[in-house]
């Protein structure tokens, strides 16, 4: 995730923290301080309180790493990359690139964070029931609540929440279609992040601070809800379309030895940002973007292989594949374009511009509301 940095690595796992981390460690040490704990735990020096506030504040943290860390772990049991774990304003997220997976596999994962997190609960509950000192027995009293509260509210049935995970889950295994199944548990999500909206203003509106709180939460969750609908039925379109139709055969080919001052005044007013450079030896990709500000000197004697990016390190296509492998590929190669190969030889090109062309005619004429062959009748007869 963008702003954040890396603390640690655990079972290969990158462990980061986000800016935004920060402002909600300081803001719950000092309500915690400040409210809670003078509350239930009266007539301590404000500096036991500060004292009480952090240290209740980081275990917090670690109990949302380690329910996030829950997740990961039946992930990686299941085969499932799992890059990082961000600690964030909104608690914890796993980056988990695969999404398409087994109904089976993905409740099994969905349900690991909270029931980590109801063991969480029952042993800060242990651990203040045995009453070591005054300050375990505190700390633990609010750990083994907000545990508790963490595991019930990630259980909710709406999607991007775990239990929304779960019954996705459950749906897609009953239905066998995964974008309705989506679209019913991302309803239960939206409806939930809206009680949260609704809840935070009224709170608000009574005085309570925390109802803010709510409302950021509830339009949080909203928009995850929805952008995950439309992720999968981004998927759901561009499935259907295969690389062969997107493919542009013919493209220019440039010798590897030429040099780059030689290319540009040969290709000035070409329109294209990537070029194809194949010779006897070498055969790879021109992305001007990639390549940096050369200096005039420079650009006399650097030829075109040494700025290009060579073909075998490229994630390549093949004809058979659909566009949305060539949707993840782009953000996998950095690069605009994405050669398709064939036996080892190149044959084509799919730029990401095509795609996204492609893309906003589907979502606009196609098969979106149902009205792909109607819109493309009507077509078809303007034309005539
Ligand atoms: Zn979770």
């Amino acid at each position: 995730m963008r702003g954040s940095t890396k603390l640690f690595t655990i079972f290969g796992i990158d462990i980061e923290l986000h800016f935004t981390w920060w402002f909600v460690f300081i803001l719950l040490s000092w309500s915690l301080s400040a409210t809670f704990f003078p509350h239930y735990f009266p007539e301590q020096t404000k500096e036991m309180y500060w004292m009480m506030g952090i240290t209740a504040s980081l275990l917090l943290f670690v109990s949302v790493l380690l329910h996030e860390l829950s997740h990961s772990l039946v992930a990686q049991a299941k085969k499932i990359k799992v890059k990082s774990i961000t600690l964030f304003f909104f608690g914890g997220v796993a980056g988990i690139t695969k999404e398409e997976m087994k109904p089976s596999t993905e409740l099994q994962m969905a349900l690991a964070g909270p029931f980590f997190s109801i063991f969480l609960g029952v042993v800060f509950f242990l651990i203040n029931r045995l009453n070591v000192n005054f300050f375990i027995t505190a700390i633990s009293f609010y750990l083994y609540q907000l545990n508790f509260i963490l595991a019930i509210f990630n259980l909710i049935p709406g999607y991007p929440l775990d239990g929304g995970r779960a019954f996705r889950a459950i749906l897609y295994w009953y239905y066998k279609d995964l974008k309705k199944a989506t679209r019913i548990a991302v309803a239960g999500g939206k409806l939930f992040a809206s009680f949260l909206i609704i809840l935070g203003v009224f709170a608000l509106i009574s005085g309570t601070g925390a109802g803010l709180w709510f409302i950021f939460l509830g339009g949080f969750l909203y928009f995850i809800a929805n952008a995950s609908y439309e992720q999968v039925v981004l998927k759901d379109v561009l499935e259907d379309i295969k690389v062969k139709e997107l493919m542009q055969k013919k493209f220019v080919s440039l010798s590897p030895e030429m040099e780059f001052s030689k290319f540009i005044r040969k290709y000035v007013n070409n329109d294209e940002d990537v070029f194809v450079v194949k010779g006897k030896s070498f055969t790879g990709l021109l992305d001007l973007e990639r390549v940096g500000r050369l200096p005039g000197k420079m650009q006399d004697v650097v030829k075109l292989k040494q700025i290009s990016m060579p073909l075998h390190q490229i994630k390549s296509l093949k004809m058979e594949d659909n566009a949305y492998v060539a949707f993840r590929k782009f953000a996998e190669n950095g690069l605009n374009v994405i050669p398709v190969v064939e036996k080892g030889k190149l044959i084509g090109l799919v730029s990401r511009k095509k795609i996204m062309h492609r893309l906003v005619w589907e979502m606009k004429f196609g098969k979106l509301d149902g009205m792909r062959s109607k819109i493309k009748r009507k077509v078809s007869w303007k034309k005539k």
